[in-house]
């Protein structure tokens, strides 16, 4: 299908996931030459454009707007503006305002383009030594309604597993992931890309104690192994 030749580009732009050096070339010369920059977080962003010294004007676009503030950018791209998304951190639509926008404007035949750069759930699957051949990101997991069917169906899934987690929920998931899929292999990935970095792996049960014993700070990225796999391990915290 044709595209407005005089729409402008909606570009859905990757920034770091922590080190302010992990952008790409192409991402900065995106947000240098756009005339709006639409941001999750317009402070974090600004932080990431003064270090690249990088001047635009920036309106904000997160989940409690996001329904108002479409339209809006939507009229914009339309009389020919052209729009970078950015999210907080790592790729809009991961986790991460932006499905809904991404629609909007391939309904009304605006080009949408990517500018492909982080994500956490990728690096995190890398390094945790569990088969990265066949994966399935979860995202969160629902916090009430929906957990307990979500990690029954989890239980049976074969592919390796890749779920989000917030600092102060991470003991919580890693109980019911214990309770229901088993003593499985985990890799749980902490502060990626930043001076804290960590990755811990072992079963379930050990990370768990692992992490009980210490405040629980920082972001994280579980890896779970699948229900059939069966490759050899790395254990950083079993006996
Ligand atoms: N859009 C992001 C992406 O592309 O990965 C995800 C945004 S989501 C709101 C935030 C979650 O991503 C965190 O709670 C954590 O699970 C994960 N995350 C983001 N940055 C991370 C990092 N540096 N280290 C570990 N996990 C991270």
């Amino acid at each position: 299908m044709g595209e407005h030749s005089s729409s402008g580009t909606l570009y859905i732009v990757s920034t770091p996931i922590g080190n302010l050096e992990d952008i790409t070339f192409r991402a900065i010369d995106i947000l240098s030459r756009v005339d709006l920059i639409a941001a999750e977080d317009t402070r974090k962003t600004k932080i990431l454009l003064d270090h690249y010294q990088i001047r635009k004007a920036l309106v904000s676009y997160f989940s409690y707007n996001e329904a108002r503030r479409t339209p809006e950018l939507i009229a914009k791209l339309k009389s020919g503006l052209s729009i970078a998304l950015v999210s907080d951190a790592g790729t809009p639509g991961i986790s991460d305002p932006a499905f809904r926008i991404i629609r909007a404007a391939l309904d009304e035949n605006i080009s949408v383009v990517s500018i492909p750069g982080p994500t956490a759930f990728l690096p995190a699957l890398i390094v945790s030594g569990l088969p990265a051949d066949r994966f399935v990101f979860e995202g969160f997991l629902p916090v009430k309604k929906g957990r307990k069917t979500k990690l029954e169906q989890l239980r049976n899934e074969d592919r390796t597993m890749i779920l989000y987690e917030s600092p102060h929920r991470l003991l919580r998931t890693l109980n019911d992931l214990l309770e229901f899929l088993g003593d499985r292999e985990i890799s749980v990935s902490r502060e990626l890309t930043k001076h804290f970095e960590e990755v811990i792996r072992g079963r379930i049960s050990s990370v768990l104690s692992f992490f009980s014993q210490k405040s629980i700070r920082g972001e994280f990225v579980l890896v779970v192994r699948g229900l059939s796999s069966t490759n050899s391990f790395v254990d950083d915290v079993g006996s």
